[in-house]
């Protein structure tokens, strides 16, 4: 594709580029965090591959494909997009199968990043930084062979962070397929983590053991990141924040959350990979504090046991709720259940509504950090990876929800939702949500902590160009 777009204002102002793997959840916060980049007036790059774009554009956020290499304004700068292959073809199936999308997307990814970094170099707009979630760690390689500065954004918890990096350096006594009996793990700044509480792909017994070295990856180069930027904010996770800076900064730049001023962003700048359903309307329609939101994020799928006891409990609780259920999900749903659910929601906004009273939630580190924001109670249904510590911190360390275990029975689906929503229990939970939504909007706020740490670095990125 020929690169000769007209960059207008954005020309001449320094450059960030991005690299996201491909996923919603690695998305949102990137492209996020390129918005408040961008708002203090930088122009940031965001790549991804093609399977990106075409869901992007057919999840109808608006975007059209020709449109989405133009800059876009935000706030005093703009954001811009590019895509390469991920090296499958169009619709191969085995695109989720991660044995086979990470050696290829590495191989096509390396050499398409330096591509466009090259690209720029020639046309006048060369890149200053390069930012990447994980999953793509190669990005940082790239970077640093080329000689500019690279960043990382970590888009789990500080604690999660921390965990990885101590199991990584062989720090801390984790349970190991020899001696797997090792009850609990105590680390700097962390409460201690009983073993059912670690991120599961740490585990021996794990099903998952190809994400571990998956994520494990990023941490064999993160050495080389000028910036370890993490999703998250100093208030709600000072002591883990504070514990793993003694070796290695990392600086806390969250909640990103879509900034409120950007909710109606322009087309293509929403980074939907899914088609919402309009349900603001019949939220609308609802009395305050009175409906359970439940989602299980993007990629989880529960089982059909568990999907009937939800059905029933959530019936039992006799209280109206907006049910988010994916794809091949919807086929497990017990009878008559079809019409009662959507495929997917504008989520951020459906937890800002007044009307939601609880989210039942599988404890993304995303979906945590919009229920903070939003000061909704949660019950949380943690399955896997950086979810299960989530769900700990969520209820012990937070104190904004309770644990339905899994799998779930309806009866403790029902016990769940009148824990966190009826009148006489749940207050305490209610006013600790009430507590950190005012200390996450004010992270990001202007000249929040947060706030303080993107201005910061942009700043930098400012002084080294002039
Ligand atoms: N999301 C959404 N609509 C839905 C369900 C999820 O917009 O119906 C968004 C949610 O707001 C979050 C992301 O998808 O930003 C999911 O990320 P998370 O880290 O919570 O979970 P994952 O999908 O990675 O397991």
């Amino acid at each position: 594709e020929e690169l000769s777009m007209e960059l207008g204002n954005a020309h001449g102002i320094p450059h960030v580029l991005m690299v996201s793997f491909a996923g919603q959840g690695h998305l949102n916060p990137l492209l996020r965090l390129a918005k408040r980049i961008a708002a203090k007036g930088l122009l940031v790059t965001l790549c991804s591959t093609h399977d990106i774009r075409h869901r992007m554009v057919n999840s109808d956020s608006g975007a059209a494909a020709s449109d989405l290499g133009a800059p876009k304004p935000v706030g005093r700068g703009f954001i811009r997009f590019e895509f390469f292959s991920d090296g499958l073809p169009v619709d191969d199936v085995r695109r989720k199968d991660l044995d086979v999308l990470m050696p290829a997307v590495r191989v096509t990814g390396q050499r398409a990043v330096a591509d466009i970094i090259r690209r720029h170099a020639e046309a006048g707009r060369p890149v200053s930084c390069v930012i990447n979630n994980p999953f793509v760690p190669w990005a940082l390689d790239v970077a640093a062979e080329m000689g500019i500065p690279g960043g990382v954004l970590w888009v789990q918890s500080a604690a999660v962070f921390a965990t990885y990096y101590y199991y990584h350096h062989g720090l801390g006594k984790f349970p190991t397929e020899e001696n797997p009996d090792v009850a609990a793990v105590r680390l700097p700044g962390l409460p201690l983590l009983k073993q059912e509480e670690l991120p599961t792909f740490l585990l021996p017994t794990s099903e998952y053991k190809p994400l571990r070295e998956v994520i494990l990856e990023q941490f064999r180069n993160i050495n080389k990141a000028a910036w370890v930027f993490a999703n998250t904010f100093h208030e709600l996770e000072r002591e883990a924040i504070e514990a793993i800076s003694d070796r290695i900064p990392i600086i806390p730049v969250g909640p990103l959350v879509e900034p409120p001023e950007e909710k109606s962003s322009p087309a293509g700048i929403r980074g939907d990979l899914f088609k919402a359903e309009d349900c603001m309307e019949w939220l609308d329609a609802q009395e305050p504090h009175s409906v359970v939101y439940v989602s299980v994020g993007s990629i989880l799928v529960l089982s059909k046991e568990e999907m009937e006891e939800m059905a029933w409990g959530l019936c039992d609780s006799h209280r109206p709720f907006l049910w988010v259920v994916r794809g091949d999900m919807r086929s497990l749903l017990p009878e008559g259940f079809l019409d009662a659910v959507i495929e997917w929601s504008p989520q951020e906004e459906v937890l800002a509504h007044p009307a939601v009273a609880c989210f039942v939630t599988h404890c993304g580190w995303n979906s945590t950090l919009e229920a903070l924001t939003a000061g909704v109670p949660m019950i949380t249904y943690p399955q896997f990876g950086d979810q299960v510590p989530d769900s700990k911190f969520l209820v012990e360390v937070f104190g904004v929800g309770v644990r339905l275990a899994a799998p779930a029975t309806r009866e403790q689906m029902k016990r769940c939702v009148e824990a966190v929503s009826t009148k006489q229990r749940g207050e305490e939970i209610r006013k600790r949500a009430a507590e950190w939504k005012k200390a996450a909007t004010a992270a990001v706020a202007e000249d929040g902590s947060s706030d303080r740490h993107i201005q910061a670095f942009v700043d930098e990125i400012t002084n080294k160009r002039s």
